[in-house]
């Protein structure tokens, strides 16, 4: 397949990026959603959040690569991403994957040429738990005046310079780090405002995250910025810790990857209310990572003079005057490159990344399980023969009862055989299937979602007082937590089963207020 030109890939506006994302996802064959920002953009049109998915809809590793969330910086990341789409990445989505493509996670910011959104709020600094005191960043307090001058005639901009390269000086990198990019909670006309709320692009991501990947055996987050680092290269950062599985993970991925902080006190956060830590900790059980793509433009000062002077005019300026235009191209000029090899080169990164991603997923293997001897599987045909012989036994044993075996046998076969009638599972123990159980559904139109019965409880004589079906049963517990649309699990037992109720309690489960009624309207097949 021949690869579109970068250049034709990116768009002069956030309208016609959105429509040459939109137009190349369908093309493709995306599932596409759009969610709608409450604000509309300078021209009066509405501003949406776009996604694109592809892969089967049972895929259980699902990959996100997000573009403006840094609003202006969407020019960048939604070039990538039409390039991508038009490039046939569609069709290199591996079996078992899902990818998601975000597209303009701040629209308003994308339109606007802002970096942040229509409340002044950096969404990069945005996810921060909110209920709790939000994070101190007293250097900054310090340094308002240098970060957000009320004037920007030249002697200011340079006392203000020289007032943030004294700070540097005497308090190192990694404290001028901090203070300058760390995110700040106190000054909400300031740079760097991190909100005191969960912000429209914050809330829209976790319903994503939740709708792709809740329950998902793996996730990544991709975020593709721009406006640090050297013309053209992509920089892989991200902040977890070094022992922890994110980290893990991006390296078995991405060779590549980098911390992007300056090593201080260990593995402590200079920067608060970051994305991927988020993304991580909105995914409990799923072995996730979250990280930016950052792609270099221009110089360091350029950059910062450019959010500088745009802080300036949202506080101090008009937007609409020549200065206040001349300042909002700068923002544009500043996280965009509006040159062919700039974008040949950001698109064959993204397309590295993206790749690795694909292909790390694809691979990946979860770790063995502690206890190698005892392991829950789903059952299969062929464990057909153990079924029947567990479900004798077990009628045989409660309710000293002798099934009709052909009957069991065949309506077993036809169970194993049909997946939406819902699932069995065994747990082997020494080679040998030692306990199993049945799930079937029952859709609940009180809570939207499906419980879970669980039935056929049967323990093997020689495996009992090992402690399966706990084992069992929290698997199922597990599962069912982390499957879309489950919203519980039920069971019912015999009254005189006293210590199968006591181990009910003990794994959490509550005695319903119901009585079991039933009317049975054809003779039951054993003598
Ligand atoms: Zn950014």
């Amino acid at each position: 397949m021949t690869s579109p030109s970068p250049t034709e890939c990116f768009s002069p506006s956030y309208a016609a990026a959105r429509s040459a994302f939109l137009r190349a996802a369908a093309d493709a064959g995306a599932e596409l959603a759009s969610f709608r920002h409450p604000l509309p953009g300078p021209d009066g049109a509405p501003l949406f959040l776009d996604t694109a998915r592809f892969g089967e809809p049972e895929a259980r590793r699902v990959l996100f690569v997000a573009s403006g969330t840094h609003g202006v910086e969407g020019f960048c990341g939604s070039g990538i991403q039409t390039w991508l789409l038009r490039g046939g990445v569609a069709g290199r989505v591996p079996e078992g994957v899902a990818l998601v493509l975000v597209h303009a996670v701040n629209p308003w910011g994308f339109a606007w040429l802002r970096r942040v959104n229509e409340d002044n709020v950096d969404v990069n600094r945005n996810f921060v738990d909110h209920a709790k005191a939000h994070p101190e960043n007293p250097d900054y307090d310090g340094l308002y005046g240098a970060l957000n001058p009320e004037r920007l005639d030249e002697a200011t901009l340079k006392g203000c310079l020289d007032q943030l390269r004294l700070f540097e000086s005497e308090r190192g990198s990694a404290a001028s780090y901090r203070a300058l990019s760390g995110g700040q909670y106190r000054h909400p006309r300031g740079v760097q405002y991190g909100g005191r709320e969960a912000v429209w692009s914050n809330r829209v991501l976790r319903a994503l995250w939740a709708r792709h990947a809740e329950g998902a055996e793996l996730a990544a987050f991709v975020d593709l910025h721009s406006g640090l680092g050297p013309r053209g290269t992509g920089l892989l950062l991200q902040t977890a810790a070094e022992a922890s599985p994110a980290a893990a993970l991006a390296r078995a991925f991405w060779p590549d990857v980098i911390r992007s902080e300056p090593a201080a006190g260990g593995d402590s956060a200079l920067v608060s209310g970051l994305i991927g830590p988020a993304f991580v900790g909105a995914l409990p059980g799923t072995p996730s990572v979250g990280l930016v793509l950052e792609f270099g433009t221009r110089d360091m000062l350029q950059v910062m003079l450019a959010v500088q002077a745009d802080n300036w005019l949202a506080q101090h300026g008009a937007r609409d005057s020549a200065e206040g235009r001349a300042i909002s191209q700068r923002m544009r000029e500043a996280f965009f490159v509006d040159e062919d090899d700039w974008k040949e080169k950001v698109c064959e990164r993204g397309r590295e990344v993206l790749e690795r991603a694909l292909e790390g997923m694809a691979a990946w293997r979860p770790a063995a399980p502690a206890e190698p001897d005892a392991r829950v599987r789903g059952a299969g045909p062929a464990d057909l023969d153990t079924l029947v012989a567990f479900n004798l036994a077990m009628a045989r044993e409660t309710e000293s009862l002798a099934l009709h075996e052909p009957t069991v046998r065949a309506a077993v076969a036809e169970f194993l055989g049909d997946p939406t009638r819902g699932r069995w599972l065994v747990l082997e123990s020494g080679g040998e299937a030692a306990a199993a159980l049945m799930l079937t559904p029952e859709w609940s139109d009180w809570r939207g979602g499906f419980l879970w019965w669980i039935q056929n409880v049967y323990v093997a004589p020689a495996h009992r007082r090992r402690g399966h079906y706990r084992r069992l049963h929290e698997h199922v517990r597990a599962l069912a937590e982390r499957t879309p649309g489950v919203c519980g699990l039920r069971l019912y037992v015999e009254h005189e089963n006293a210590a199968a109720q006591a181990t009910y309690r003990a794994l959490g489960m509550e005695e319903t207020h119901y009585k079991l009624f039933e009317q049975l309207t054809r003779p039951a097949p054993w003598a």
